[in-house]
């Protein structure tokens, strides 16, 4: 079979290792004789595997005892619902907007709530982390919502705001797993699976659990299964979960942690989008047009200036075996999505392709 170097922005690459031991064991998982996903979420064999895959979570990211871990389904775009409807007591949050999902939780939570900007890189088109002046935050805020990667343009909070007793809220969709995390600044952090995490089909949501509520007197119309509270009573198994996505979380996050945990990952992360950003730095050809201080390190965009070129690139590359290495569609150019599973040697080829490309069309 052709092997090829997956650069999507997910569903996204996963590490050829867990792969292949989810293929040895897709008939018959150990000695039950069915496959994971043949089997009851009921049966003490799954609840073996969902509540490991929460005890990796929380070893591997370090997450404190005042904190749940739950899987929700719906996508991250749920919880752009979920925050405001189960967090809203003065009715009024926060929102830096510095691209298209941080838009999103932004304009769904002002369906049910003030939804104040405080601050917004469009003016830009989100190729920089707004500076934020904490004086301008709304004092009795329910909740400040920050996109802390921002998978399509390219840019990250290399620092996180100073919310003081406002809970802070962190869309880490794409970086999640992907450095150390100091969980106990945030209120809470969600992440769809399908970057850096497992296959689409789960949500992980970290909450603190003071902020899980009984929803009676403020928001009482909150359907159960978007209340968090439903999730968190019964340890994400009220209705059927995503087993088979839980499962496969639970292998990536056992390869995290053969292979040296989240500092270990940061190395490897950081090694890699340096490799592809002096690429792209040194290049009279490719440009990116993140400011340097705000660069992400899993979403790397790069264009040429001109899009017949672009265009061009990414067919070329896809027949040299690079994959998904267009830009989102919103913004075109290119963008290689380097998530904890892209080996170095991807980058690197990549690079050397990048250059070749550079000399036979320059
Ligand atoms: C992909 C992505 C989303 C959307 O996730 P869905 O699971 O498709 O709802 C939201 N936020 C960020 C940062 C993302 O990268």
């Amino acid at each position: 079979m052709k092997k090829v170097y997956n650069f999507s922005a997910g569903p996204a690459v996963l590490p050829e290792e867990v792969l292949k031991k989810a293929a040895s064991e897709l008939t018959a998982y150990g000695d039950t004789g069915q496959s994971v996903m043949e089997m009851s979420h009921r049966s003490k064999e799954y609840e073996g595997i969902h509540n490991e895959c929460i005890s990796l979570l929380k070893e591997v990211m370090g997450v404190p005892e005042n904190y749940k871990v739950l899987f929700i389904q719906g996508g991250a775009h749920m919880q752009f619902e979920m925050l405001p409807l189960n967090l809203k007591k003065n009715g009024k949050a926060d929102f830096v907007v510095t691209g298209q999902w941080a838009g999103k939780a932004h304009s769904e939570a002002g369906n049910y709530l003030e939804a104040n900007m405080v601050a917004s890189s469009k003016d830009k088109t989100f190729s920089y982390i707004p500076k934020l002046d904490s004086t301008t935050f709304t004092k009795d805020a329910d909740y400040f919502h920050i996109c802390q990667n921002n998978t399509i343009f390219g840019t990250r909070f290399a620092e996180l705001p100073d919310t003081g007793n406002i809970p802070l809220i962190s869309d880490m969709s794409s970086c999640i797993l992907s450095e150390p995390v100091e969980i106990s600044k945030f209120g809470v952090i969600y992440a769809c699976a399908q970057k850096n995490m497992g296959p689409s089909g789960v949500t992980v949501v970290i909450i603190r659990e003071d902020l899980i509520h009984d929803l009676s007197d403020v928001t009482p119309h909150v359907p159960t299964m978007l209340r968090y509270k439903t999730y968190a009573d019964n340890n994400s198994l009220y209705n059927t979960p995503p087993t088979y996505s839980i499962y496969m979380c639970k292998l990536v996050l056992e390869w995290i942690k053969a292979n040296g945990g989240l500092s270990a990952m940061k190395t490897h992360n950081e090694k890699k989008a340096s490799i592809l950003y002096d690429a792209i730095d040194t290049s009279k050809m490719f440009s990116n047009p993140v400011a340097k201080e705000d660069r992400s390190l899993m979403n790397v965009t790069f264009v040429t200036g001109n899009e017949e070129l672009d265009k061009k690139f990414i067919t070329e590359a896809k027949t040299s075996g690079f994959v998904n290495l267009g830009g989102h569609r919103s913004v075109g150019g290119m963008r290689a999505s380097i998530y904890n599973s892209m080996p170095i040697s991807g980058v690197e080829a990549l690079v050397n392709f990048m250059k070749k490309f550079e000399e036979e069309n320059s």
